[in-house]
Parts: structure tokens; sequence; C-alpha cells
């Protein structure tokens, strides 16, 4: 029997990947790369909709983000590494994706909004900008995955994922409008409808104790950064607290990061103190925050670092272009099934 499918990516807007997408994303697909046909995608397409200036940046965050891929242990021999400049069923299918989702909603999708207020793209950002919602949609069906490892940021796009499936089907594929979105395939839907597989840390704050880390908002702590580098930004984190007496806000940034990068006993000791204001300082806790975090990245770091200069960009780019061979195999698959149904098919094509 064939593995059920994962999709899921990050879009190349900087030179690598953070805590936050470790554990928003990451680490599921790390846990499910075995169980799962994985197809991890590259949104350098979509990296242009903020970036559309500066190509020459969005190839080597390209080339970057698939480094931090191996150098966390995603492997692209079990796994398809998916470019998604290189797969034409995917920008096809957006535009006829496009056609089933009221213009309407994309402009209230609630992640599409705050981006564009956190990222301050105000009234001028392109027609591409929300168009990518709908662009994800495509990304993500173009494999017909069963499951989609995301952040929480990533919800109100998978259900309208969600949605373009089920009408698709729906619409296309005459499955009927009570069938249950679970059993979909099996009523002759060509896309199953995924499911959003929100990461242990649903949402991990950036440093600024405000937004969600994020790689455009300068809140980062990158997987690559130096051990050095890593303590100095969260030495620089305010809390507001005076003194080691001063009973803490159990939930501030620095709490939240030790939840998420501290043992689980370890962490609730801390924070139990720490709201108790029991001769806990800051210091004492970014100093131990710091080697906890700076233990989990070792091992990255020392891959990454081995995937330094030209070498490493030509071994991640040979990975990239095998990614991309394999990947429109299932893609054009998708195409011809999608246009047939649709009754847009005239001759089958070959894409080499
Ligand atoms: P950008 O600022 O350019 O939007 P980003 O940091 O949000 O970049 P993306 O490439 O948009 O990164 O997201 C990649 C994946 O990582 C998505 O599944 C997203 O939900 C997840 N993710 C990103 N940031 C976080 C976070 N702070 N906490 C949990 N998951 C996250
Ligand atoms: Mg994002």
């Amino acid at each position: 029997m064939s593995k059920p499918r994962i999709l899921t990516g990050d879009t190349p807007t900087s030179t690598g990947l953070h805590l936050g997408h470790y554990v928003g994303s990451l680490e599921n697909r790390l846990k499910l790369q075995s169980e799962y046909d994985c197809y991890f995608l590259v949104a350098n397409v979509h990296a242009f909709t903020t970036l559309a200036d500066k190509p020459e940046q969005i190839r080597a965050n390209t080339i970057g983000i698939v480094k931090d891929w191996l150098a966390v242990g995603l492997d692209p021999e079990a796994s398809t590494f998916v470019l998604q400049s290189e797969i034409p069923a995917i920008a096809e299918l957006t535009f006829l994706f496009a056609m089933l989702i009221p213009f309407n909603k994309v402009m209230r999708n609630p992640t599409l909004k705050t981006e564009i207020e956190t990222k301050g793209l105000g009234e001028t950002y392109p027609f591409g900008f929300p168009m990518y919602a709908v662009g994800q949609c495509a990304d993500i069906l173009t494999f017909r995955p069963d499951l989609v490892p995301v952040g929480e940021d990533q919800e109100a796009h998978i259900e309208m994922c969600r949605d373009v499936a089920l009408k698709f089907n729906q619409m296309y594929c005459g499955v009927g409008n009570r069938v249950p979105a679970d059993e979909h395939a099996k009523a002759g839907g060509l896309f199953p409808v995924p499911k959003a597989k929100i990461g242990r840390i649903a949402r991990l704050v950036g440093l600024d104790g405000v937004n969600k880390m994020s790689k455009s908002l300068g809140n980062a702590i990158f997987l690559y950064d130096t051990a050095k580098d890593v303590q100095k930004k969260i030495n620089k984190i305010t809390t507001g607290r005076q003194s080691p007496t001063d009973p803490g806000d159990a939930n501030n940034v620095l709490m939240q990061y030790v939840d998420a990068f501290i043992t689980r006993d370890r962490a609730d000791e801390l924070k139990s103190r720490y709201a108790a204001g029991d001769n806990l300082g800051d210091g004492h806790v970014k100093q131990e925050l710091g080697e906890a975090i700076n233990l989990l990245l070792e091992p990255m770091r020392v891959r990454r670092a081995q995937l330094d200069g030209d070498k490493g960009d030509a071994l991640v780019t040979d990975v990239i272009r095998r990614g991309i061979k394999k990947a429109n195999v299932v893609a054009e698959e998708t195409l011809l099934l999608a246009k047939r149904a649709m009754k847009l098919e005239f001759g089958a094509r070959v894409i080499g």
C-alpha cells in the first residue's frame, strides 16, 4: 500500500529558517518523514510578492533554505524537494483554482490581513500578494496530500485549500454535497481534503515579544546563528522585570521560550519560581535558555557549515534539480487529471 502524503514548505524571504519554523513545522516533518511520502516546497515564486526587486536575494535565500532543510535532517532521498518556479502545473492550477474562491473571501483571509499589517505593506502591495493565498492552494493540492504540517498562522490558508478541494470534487468529480471531507477521495474526488497538522508550539513569539517569530520581521533566532549570536539575541529580550524577587509574568516571551526549549520538569520549576519571584533573575533564565537552544542547534550548525561555499551551493543545486524532476511527475499527473475533470484536456503533454 502506498504511504499517505505530506506537503509543506517555506518561502525564501530570508537566508534561512528560524526556531519558529522548527517548533511549528520542521519537527513534525522530521517525525513523519519516514511514515509519509513527503513533498517539501520552496515557494520561491511567492517570495516575489514582497521582494520582486531582489531576484538575486531570492535565489540565494532558496539555496539557504534548502541547506537548512538538509542541516535539520530532511532527506532528499526519502522525500521530494519541490522548487515552485519549476513546476508549471502549480501555476496552471493556481489560475483554475482562482475560479473556485470568491474574491471577497480571499481579501478577508485573516492570515493575509495580519501579514499586510505586520509587514507594513500598506495599500501598495501587488495584486500577486493576495493571489499567493490562491497559489498556496495549488502548491498543496498539486501533490494531493493528506496532511500539511504548518504553524498556526497558516490555518486560514489550509482552510481555504480545503474549500477548494471540496468544491473541485463536488463540481467536477461528481462527489455529493453531503459526502464528509474525509471520504471525498473514496467517493471519486480527485483531491483528498488535506488536514493541517499544527506543531508542538503553534505560534512561537518573536524576540520582540509581540509578533510571531518571522523571517521578515527581524525578530528571529535563526537555526544557523552562532552560539554567541543566539545568547546575544536572548540577552536583549526585555521583560520589564527589575529584580529576581519581583513576581514575573509566567507567560512573557522569556517564559514562552523556556516552555518551548527547556525540558518539561525544569521548565515547570523555572516558571513557578519566576512567577513567585523566588530569587530567579532574568539573567539566569537567559543563560540557561541560551545553553538549551544552543544544544539543540549545534548539530544543525555543524551540518550547515559543511554546506558552506560554492561546493555546498553546487550540491544543493543538484538536490534541487533532482527534486524538480521527481515533483513534476506527480504534478503533471495531477494537472492532467484536473484538466480531464474540467473537460479542458485535449492531448497529454510530456515534460522532460
Ligand atoms: P515571512 O515573514 O516571510 O512570512 P515566516 O517566518 O512566516 O516568513 P514562512 O515561510 O511564511 O515563514 O512559514 C513557513 C512555515 O513555518 C509555515 O508552516 C508557518 O506556519 C511556520 N511558521 C513560521 N513562523 C512560525 C512561528 N513563529 N511559530 C510557529 N510556526 C511558524
Ligand atoms: Mg509567513
